[in-house]
């Protein structure tokens, strides 16, 4: 993770000074202005975090402002060489785990253009809405419930404090069970996030507007950029994008770019099951974009207009989806940790409130930089797609149970997960500054191996004495297996903070040596330690220690 500029934490602590030395009447105005300032000084270490990402992707050429020469479009991003082949492998160690490791999961590839009563029947066109509301005085544009969302989330931070506070008073005879059950502080945050989250969802669920922005108002809830509570009603806005499909728009269907990719799995269903043979319980996995008229669109590869997906639906026997629910959970879970991020990274989120058609539904939550957001969703949504899809086509989309001797409409279990922001966990949790024993700063983005764009890059020492000939051998030796970089510019250390700064597990440095013993150099990027490797056994190097 990025550094924290020091700055931030002497200017809180002077703020903290200036409060503490003033009478009372005048405690009140600082208190405001204090908290005001450390939550600008909390924006602005979010802003700068995305600053120093924003900045490294596009100094190393892994994500750029989509058109950028006509000063870019909002909350599209375009993957460069580096981020291409980054992108690529998240795509891939994904498939290798979901498709080639289990028989019964096979993938598709379905059309990003959907027939227009698709979304009708998967209810997009009637309900994928999120309701927002304006501040005037700001000119900022929220989703009203996110607003109502971070509000909980700071109570929560607050049972989370105290907590802490008592674990550290009562040292080993803290039983956290006991004391969140019977506290009295934390029993009343309890109470108020319950209170809230009943009423949001409630509004939600009745589509009341009026209702949220009651609730934002009683929270005093302000705008974070103006500080005030001068919103606007709440409106509901359709998320997906429309176009007309033909040459002649006069009387053409509206027909949308797909939000998510899953309706593809749903309508190719009994096509899939049919062809391959298909026996219960089976998946279909499918990678691919989605598009999504975002409201709110700033941060970064988080939340983008056009976006790419991983998802599989699994169809289950009914009766037996919550078993399968919690087998997903925890399969799912595993794969992120495989990744080699610390599981502290990671934690469910069991949702309150169900969509009317799921039975249980959880996202895996990921401690980005600016706190724990969700990666990945896993839902069980019972017969609801097959069903509506078997409704609206008038196509039966069952299945024939031969061990039960009976037809039944499968019930489905979802996971979902977006390759950018799996892109974004990864880059930001890999990216650092590190200070050397020389006082020097060397700039290094840890990846995962198996993820990282290039696996090695090829140096020879100096650009002469047959060196760079006996570099190509090993380049032509290794290629066919391996992304490689071949570099011979520059001093050989400003090689390797190249190869630091693109995440490139090892570099090969050829030396005189080479052409004598035909051994090589190799240097790990995260220990920074070289070891001598005999030419013959590069490859086994490489296959033993990329993963
Ligand atoms: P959020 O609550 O953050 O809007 P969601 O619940 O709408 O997400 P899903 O519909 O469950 O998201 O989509 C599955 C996954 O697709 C998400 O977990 C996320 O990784 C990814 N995703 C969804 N919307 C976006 C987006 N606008 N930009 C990038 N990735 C996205």
């Amino acid at each position: 993770m990025l550094k924290q500029p020091k700055l931030v934490i002497k200017e809180v602590s002077l703020a903290w000074t200036f409060i503490k030395c003033k009478d009372n009447q005048s405690f009140v105005k600082i208190t405001i202005f204090a908290s005001n300032f450390i939550k600008t000084i909390l924006t602005m270490n979010q802003e700068d975090f995305f600053k120093k990402i924003t900045a490294h992707a596009k100094e190393y050429g892994f994500i750029f402002p989509s058109s950028e020469i006509y000063d870019g479009l909002s909350a599209v991003y375009d993957y460069g060489q580096n981020g291409v082949e980054l992108k690529k492998n998240i795509r891939e160690y994904w498939w290798k785990a979901m498709v080639q490791m289990h028989e019964n999961i096979v993938g598709i590839d379905a059309a990003i253009f959907m027939h227009p009563t698709t979304w009708k029947a998967s209810g997009h066109v009637d309900a994928f809405n999120d309701p927002l509301i304006d501040n005037r005085d700001s000119k900022k544009r929220y989703r009203a419930d996110v607003l109502v969302e971070d509000y909980m989330a700071k109570i929560e931070e607050k049972i989370n404090k105290e907590v802490e506070k008592a674990r550290k008073r009562f040292g080993d005879a803290f039983n956290e069970e006991q004391f969140v059950t019977t506290n009295p502080r934390v029993l009343e945050h309890k109470a108020k996030i319950e209170e809230i989250s009943h009423r949001l969802y409630g509004a939600m669920e009745a589509n009341d507007l009026d209702a949220i922005k009651q609730l934002i108002l009683d929270l005093e809830i302000v705008c974070p950029i103006s500080g005030t509570r001068n919103w606007t009603d709440v409106r509901q806005f359709n998320l997906m994008f429309a176009t007309k499909m033909g040459s002649v728009a006069d009387g053409s269907d509206t027909i949308y770019l797909r939000p998510e990719t899953a309706q593809g799995i749903f309508v190719n269903y009994l096509n899939v099951q049919k062809t391959g043979r298909m026996k219960i319980p089976f998946g279909i996995a499918q990678t691919g974009k989605a598009f999504r008229n975002e409201i709110v669109a700033r941060q970064f590869i988080f939340r983008m207009r056009e976006f790419e997906q991983m998802e599989m639906q699994f169809f289950v026997r009914p009766g037996t989806e919550l078993e399968w629910f919690q087998h997903w959970k925890q399969e799912r879970l595993a794969w992120h940790l495989s990744l080699g991020l610390p599981a502290e990274k990671y934690r469910f989120h069991d949702h309150e409130k169900l969509a009317h058609y799921a039975n249980a539904a959880t996202d895996i939550e990921f401690d980005f930089p600016f706190g724990f957001k969700e990666l990945e969703g896993i839902h069980s949504r019972t017969d609801f797609d097959l069903s509506r899809h078997s409704e609206f086509s008038g196509k039966k989309l069952q299945y024939f149970d031969s061990e039960l001797n009976e037809s039944y409409t499968p019930y489905v279990i979802e996971t979902s997960i977006g390759v950018d922001r799996t892109f974004l966990a990864v880059f930001s949790h890999a990216l650092k500054d590190e200070t050397l024993p020389d006082g020097s700063v060397r700039t290094v983005l840890s990846l995962p191996a198996m993820l990282a764009p290039y696996k090695a890059a090829v140096l020879p020492l100096v650009k002469k004495d047959g060196l760079p000939e006996k570099a190509r051998e090993i380049m032509d030796m290794l290629k066919p297996h391996y992304m490689l970089q071949y570099d011979e510019k520059d001093a050989i250390g400003r090689r390797y903070r190249r190869q630091d700064a693109i995440g490139t597990p090892f570099c090969i440095t050829v030396d005189n040596d080479t052409l004598n013993d035909n051994s090589v150099t190799v240097r790990n990027r995260d220990t920074m330690q070289q070891e001598r490797i005999p030419i013959d056994n590069l490859t086994a190097f490489l296959h033993n220690n990329l993963h």
